[in-house]
C-alpha cells in the first residue's frame, strides 16, 4: 500500500471528542496503511465565526489580513489532532502550509496552488509519523499566508495526493457520500456509487459543497481517485473517477442549489462593441469571478447586462461597477442578493433532448419564475428567488425520478 490521504471536514473535527475519535480511526487504519497524510479543516463553524469577527471590525476587510485570520482555524485543528495521536502512542507531526511549502498565487481569499513540495512530508513519513497538514491555507513566494476559497481543504488534500502520487484521496465528511441532491434538503436523495469527474465538477461548481470544485478540477487533471465517505461510519461512500461506459445512460445525476450567488444588473449600457469587455475585464482584473451573464435585447441603442458573482464579492463588485458606469455612461446598477441558482447535471444530457424544457416546466408548475438561464453540455442552471430554492430542488429531484436508480424511462432512446 502506498501513501493514503485522509481529509477530515469541519464537523468531523468539531469537538475534542470528535478529534479523539478521528485519531482512533487513523491509528486503526495505520495497521493496513502505514503511510498516512491527514488534512484537516477548521473545527466546526470556526471559519464562519472568524469571518463574522472580521466584519465586526469592518464590512470590507483587507483580503491579505483576512487570510492571516482565517488560516488560524486549520492551525488549531491540526495541532489538536496531532496532540491526540501522540497522546495515544502514535507518532505524529502537524505542519502548516508554510512548513510543507504549498506555494500559491497571491490572490488572497481564493488563491490557486502552484506547487507543492513533498520533501518535508516524505521525511516525516519515513520517520514513521502520521503527518497532519493544515488544510485551506497556502503561502506565496513572498511568504504571505493565503487561503484557497471556502471548502479549500478538499483542494489541499487533492493537491497533496497528486504531488505524493497517493493511492487514494479519502474525503471524510458528515454525509455518507455524494448524493443525487443534498440529503438535508431531499429526504429520498440516493447515494451514488460512482460519479464522473466532469459531473462532480459541474455539481460542485453549481453549489453541492460536498467537494470544492477546484479539488475536482485538480483530481481530474492529475487522475487522483477520490473516495467521499462518512467519518461517522465505515460504509463505502462515492468514488469520483473517469467516466465509464454506461454513465451516459443516466440522464440526470444530480440536482443542486447555490445560495451563495448575487445578481448585478447594469442598466442602459450603450449597444456598441467593447462595452461587455470593459465591464468584465474590470471585474476579472480585480479577481472577481463572474458566473452567469445575460444581456437583454437592444432597445433604444442600449442593453441591460446582468451577471452573478459570489455573495462575498458582491460589495466589492458593486463598488467597482459604481465607478465604471460613470466612465461608460450607463444609467445605473441594481444588485440583488435574494437569489439562488438551481441546477441539474448529468453526462446523459449530451445525447438527449427535452431536458431543459422539462426543467422549465417543472419550475413553472410550482409558480417559480426564472430570472436567468445558462446551459453547458451537461448542466442547466436557472436563477430564481432564494426562498424557492429548496422547493425547486425537491420538485426537480421528483420530476427526474432521481430517487430511482434507473431514471431513464421517458427519455429512453
Ligand atoms: P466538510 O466540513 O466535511 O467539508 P461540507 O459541509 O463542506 O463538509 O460538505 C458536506 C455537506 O455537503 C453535507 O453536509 C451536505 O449537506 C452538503 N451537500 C450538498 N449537496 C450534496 C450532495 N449532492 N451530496 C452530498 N452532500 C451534499
Ligand atoms: N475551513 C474552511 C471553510 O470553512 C475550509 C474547509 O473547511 O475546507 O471554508
Ligand atoms: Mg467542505
Amino acid at each position: 500500500m502506498g501513501i493514503v490521504i485522509k481529509k477530515y471536514g469541519g464537523t468531523s473535527v468539531g469537538s475534542p471528542e470528535r478529534i479523539k475519535k478521528v485519531a482512533q480511526q487513523i491509528i486503526k487504519a495505520k495497521e493496513k496503511e502505514p503511510e498516512i497524510v491527514v488534512v484537516v479543516s477548521a473545527m466546526g463553524d470556526t471559519t464562519d465565526d472568524l469571518i463574522e469577527l472580521a466584519h465586526e471590525i469592518t464590512q470590507l476587510p483587507d483580503e491579505r489580513e483576512m487570510d492571516m485570520l482565517l488560516s488560524t482555524g486549520e492551525q488549531i485543528s491540526c495541532a489538536l489532532l496531532s496532540l491526540a495521536l501522540i497522546s495515544m502512542g502514535c507518532p505524529a507531526v502537524s505542519l502548516t502550509a508554510q512548513q510543507v511549502e504549498i506555494l500559491t498565487t497571491d490572490t488572497y481569499t481564493k488563491a490557486k496552488i502552484q506547487k507543492v513540495s513533498t520533501k518535508r512530508i516524505l521525511k516525516e513519513l519515513k520517520a514513521n509519523k502520521v503527518v497532519v497538514v493544515a488544510g485551506f491555507q497556502g503561502i506565496t513566494e513572498d511568504q504571505n499566508i493565503t487561503t484557497l476559497g471556502r471548502g479549500g481543504s478538499d483542494t489541499t488534500a487533492v493537491a497533496l495526493a497528486a504531488a505524493l502520487e497517493a493511492d487514494i484521496c479519502e474525503i471524510f465528511t458528515d454525509v455518507d457520500g455524494v448524493y443525487t441532491a443534498d440529503p438535508r434538503i431531499v429526504k429520498d436523495a440516493r447515494k451514488l456509487e460512482l460519479i464522473a469527474y466532469e459531473e462532480m465538477l459541474e455539481l460542485a461548481s453549481a453549489g453541492a459543497k460536498v467537494l470544492q470544485s477546484r479539488s475536482v478540477e485538480m483530481a481530474k487533471k492529475f487522475g487522483v481517485k477520490i473516495h467521499v465517505r462518512s467519518s461517522f461510519n465505515n460504509l463505502p461512500g462515492t468514488i469520483v473517477c473517469e467516466e465509464v461506459a454506461d454513465m451516459e445512460d443516466i440522464l440526470v445525476s444530480g440536482v443542486t442549489s447555490n445560495l451563495d450567488e448575487a445578481k448585478i444588473t447594469v442598466l442602459d449600457v450603450s449597444d456598441k462593441p467593447g462595452m461587455a469587455a470593459r465591464i468584465f475585464t474590470e471585474l476579472s482584473e480585480k479577481n472577481i469571478n463572474v458566473d452567469m451573464i445575460v444581456q437583454s435585447a437592444s432597445e433604444n441603442a442600449t442593453n441591460d447586462i446582468s451577471f452573478t458573482v459570489t455573495k462575498s464579492d458582491l460589495l466589492r463588485a458593486v463598488q467597482i461597477m459604481n465607478v465604471l458606469i460613470k466612465e461608460i455612461g450607463a444609467r445605473g446598477i441594481i444588485s440583488d442578493d435574494n437569489v439562488a441558482k438551481v441546477s441539474i447535471v448529468g453526462v446523459g444530457m449530451r445525447s438527449h433532448c427535452g431536458i431543459a424544457s422539462k426543467m422549465f416546466s417543472v419550475l413553472a408548475s410550482k409558480g417559480i419564475n426564472i430570472d436567468m438561464i445558462s446551459t453547458s453540455e451537461i448542466k442547466i442552471s436557472c436563477i430564481i428567488k432564494r426562498n424557492y430554492a429548496e422547493e425547486a430542488v425537491r420538485a426537480l429531484h421528483d420530476a427526474f425520478d432521481l430517487a430511482k436508480k434507473d431514471n431513464r424511462s421517458e427519455f429512453r432512446v
